[in-house]
This record gives C-alpha cells, sequence and structure tokens, in this order.
C-alpha cells in the first residue's frame, strides 16, 4: 500500500505538540476529527478573497461564493454517489439530519400506533429524536438488540416488523462498538415490506467508501467534523422521492418559492430544507476535507486504518484484567474497553497526562452501557494520520497506570 504517512501527518500541524511535555497521541477523532490544513486555508481564503451571502445576491462576490458553495454539493453527491444533487441536504451535522427526518418523515407518514424500530446500539442523537417524534404521533419504538459481540440481531428483525413499522433507524458503524452493521441487508429487508431505513453514517463516511444507490438507503446522515472538516455542519442524504412527499422541517428565508399572508409555497430540493443562512464557510472548508479524503483514497485510509485497529486490539488483549466492548467480524477504527478494578475516568485522566487523548464515559450511548451493566468506558478511536507507533505509546502508558493501581 503507497500510504505516506509522514505526507499525510505534516497536513495536520496540531498533531505536532506536546501536551504536559509529552508528544501528543490523538486517539479522539471518533469524537472529532483533526483539521488538515487544506481545510484551513479553504476558509482564510474565502474571507480574504471573496464572501457573500448565497443564492440571493446579485453582486460578483455573492455568486462567486454562490458557485463554491454548491460545487461542495456536487462534491458530496459524487462522495457518496447519490443519484442527484437535490438529494444533498446540508445541515448542522448528524444530530440536525436525525432530527430532520424523525419530525418531517414521521409528521407526514407515521401515526398512532404506528412502530419505528431502532438498534440497541444508537448514539443518543439517532435514539431520542425517534423517542421524541413517537411521543408527539402516539407511536411506539420498537428495539432491536445485539448480542455480547456488539452484532445486531437481525435474524430477529423479520419478527420485529409488521404492518405499523413505518422506519428503522440504525447506524452504519457504532460509535462505542465499532461494529460494521450490515446495513444493505437491513435496507432489503425493509425494503421488502415497504420500510423506509435511516442510516446514521456519522461513524462511517471517514473509515469506508459509501454508495447510497448502491446501499439503497432512504436516508443517510453524517458530520463533517469527525470527517476533517469543520463543525456546525453535516449532510442529510434523501432519496428524492421522500424529499419530495415530507414537509419542510425549519421555516425561513430560502427555503419558500412565494410568501403571503394567505398562504406560502415553498421551493425546491434541496433548499426546501435549508431554512436561513446556511454555514457558509464551513460547507466550503468541508470541501477541502473531502479534496483531501479524495487524494489519499478511502481505499488506502480503510486498509490503514484496518492495520492500526488489528494491531491496537492484539496488543490490548495483552493487558491483564481487560474486558473489550465489540468484538464483532467486522469493525472499523474504535475500541471501547475498561481495566478491572481502574475507574475509566481515571484511566482517561492518567493518559492524559501522558500526553494521550481518549474519551471517557457513557459515549452518548446509554443503551449500549446498559447492555454490559456498565457506567461507561474508555475508547480509543483512530484517523487517517494515526500510526502504530503511537499504540505502543499508548500501550506502554496503559500499562505503567496498571501498575499504580
Ligand atoms: N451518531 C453517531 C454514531 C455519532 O458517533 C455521533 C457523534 N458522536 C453522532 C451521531 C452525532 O453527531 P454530531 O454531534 O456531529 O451531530
Amino acid at each position: 500500500m503507497n500510504y505516506d504517512i509522514q505526507k499525510i501527518r505534516s497536513y495536520f500541524p496540531v498533531l505536532h505538540q506536546k501536551v504536559y511535555d509529552k508528544p501528543l497521541v490523538y486517539f479522539d477523532s471518533a469524537a472529532s476529527a483533526q483539521k488538515p490544513i487544506q481545510v484551513l486555508m479553504a476558509k482564510e481564503k474565502l474571507h480574504n478573497d471573496y464572501y457573500g451571502n448565497i443564492h440571493r445576491g446579485a453582486h460578483f462576490m455573492a455568486d462567486k461564493t454562490t458557485v463554491q458553495f454548491e460545487e461542495v454539493r456536487d462534491k458530496i453527491r459524487n462522495f457518496i454517489n447519490a443519484e442527484s444533487r437535490e438529494e444533498i441536504i446540508f445541515t448542522k451535522g448528524t444530530t440536525e439530519s436525525v432530527n430532520l427526518v424523525a419530525y418531517s418523515f414521521c409528521e407526514k407518514f407515521v401515526k398512532e400506533g404506528d412502530e419505528i424500530i431502532v438498534s440497541e446500539m444508537e448514539h443518543h442523537a439517532n435514539i431520542v429524536p425517534w423517542q421524541l417524534a413517537a411521543e408527539r404521533k402516539k407511536a411506539k419504538i420498537v428495539k432491536l438488540p445485539f448480542n455480547d459481540l456488539g452484532v445486531l440481531e437481525i435474524e430477529k428483525l423479520p419478527s420485529l416488523i409488521n404492518q405499523k413499522t413505518k422506519l428503522i433507524a440504525v447506524a452504519h458503524v457504532s460509535n462505542v462498538l465499532g461494529t460494521v452493521n450490515p446495513v444493505s441487508e437491513i435496507i432489503e429487508l425493509a425494503h421488502e415490506n415497504n420500510v423506509a431505513v435511516f442510516v446514521d453514517g456519522a461513524q462511517a463516511v471517514q473509515h469506508l467508501q459509501i454508495d447510497v444507490q448502491k446501499l439503497d438507503a432512504d436516508f443517510y446522515a453524517f458530520s463533517a467534523h469527525k470527517l476533517y472538516g469543520p463543525n456546525g455542519v453535516g449532510v442529510l442524504y434523501g432519496k428524492k422521492k421522500w424529499l419530495e412527499q415530507i414537509p419542510p422541517y425549519q421555516g425561513g428565508g430560502e427555503m419558500i418559492a412565494e410568501v403571503s399572508f394567505e398562504g406560502t409555497t415553498f421551493n425546491q430540493l434541496p433548499l426546501k430544507f435549508e431554512a436561513g443562512t446556511p454555514n457558509i464557510t464551513s460547507v466550503i472548508a468541508f470541501g477541502a476535507a473531502i479534496g483531501l479524503i479524495i487524494e489519499i483514497g478511502l481505499q488506502n485510509i480503510e486498509e490503514w486504518e484496518l492495520s492500526l485497529l488489528e494491531y491496537a486490539t492484539s496488543k490490548l488483549k495483552e493487558v491483564q484484567g481487560i474486558r473489550i466492548y465489540g468484538e464483532a467480524p467486522e469493525k472499523s477504527s474504535v475500541i471501547s474497553f475498561n481495566i478491572e478494578g481502574i475507574h475509566f475516568y481515571d484511566l482517561g485522566v492518567l493518559l492524559d497526562k501522558m500526553g494521550i487523548a481518549v474519551r471517557t464515559g457513557h459515549l452518548c450511548a446509554d443503551t449500549v452501557m446498559q447492555h454490559f451493566g456498565i457506567n461507561g468506558c474508555v475508547r480509543i478511536s483512530f484517523g487517517l494520520y494515526n500510526t502504530k507507533a503511537e499504540i505502543d505509546i499508548f500501550i506502554a502508558a496503559l500499562n505503567k497506570v496498571r501498575l499504580m493501581f
């Protein structure tokens, strides 16, 4: 594999620093990834060279900004192979994408007594909006469980789907277990029963090549900040047939065709779902992040990160008293664990003092914690810039902490 890790790391100046006088080891990319210079420069260039509000300006600056903004929509369409650019909606992030669909889809298609299936391994962002919608519509949430390896029990899915089932919400990759879920299989089964599927791709797009047409996903959501882009921006992909039928999520400028006190007509897709001035700067900078991913190649990134995952898993398994949560045969770049006799929070704090950034706590996934009967755990997660040498530093630090207890 031709993977020039030194060159890649040189794009991320933030990684070359010391924390508490120790070289920084950043193992928290699943929470938010670091930003390359291409992204930082894109932001600066926009504000130094030209800037205007988009879609409505009749001047050079506004036109130029609009073109740049809309080019990113095309880039994203290509990146996930959506059929048309109208199916790419810019949101604030995955959370807003879920809320949009939970509100608008349920408003149109879910009625009293209907059911929405949600997997047990979801991030809170892919549970709570469905609960809120279900409460509003007097519908029911049905759990699709996972087993102790962290694998969804999809053999149970046929018995969970019935005439009342309207939608299945599932993560492509779990933010705690790292499991890569069989979303194609789930979607196929759902569609045989006329059920729509919402895929939370927040932990998938940065690691796996996504083809929404091949997956046949009805909705697919992700955030720019986990994809080496800025925060405050995300994407909702939705099949045109759904987006055309469901009502707007928010009202305001941009999303209208005509407004009068007698009534309002709505704009065409995608603007129907983009009320108000969007996060112009971040969308344009997001384009630079996608550009970098394409330049490195997702296939290469996937191979590199899998080698890190395998290496770290085998090293971690040698650590005395360790319990890893999530041992599915198909995993992506996260490993969650606890060490017997050490509180996850203490472990996180002590690792931090050794320059190693990890995530601790419930990881916004209470239902996963409840499954394992724990209050929290430690999670390490890899990005395209991490190395085996960093894993060695981490394992040595872990053993040092273990000896302290
Ligand atoms: N879903 C998953 C699987 C996640 O990991 C996250 C972020 N931790 C989210 C949803 C929410 O993403 P955001 O906070 O960017 O909206």
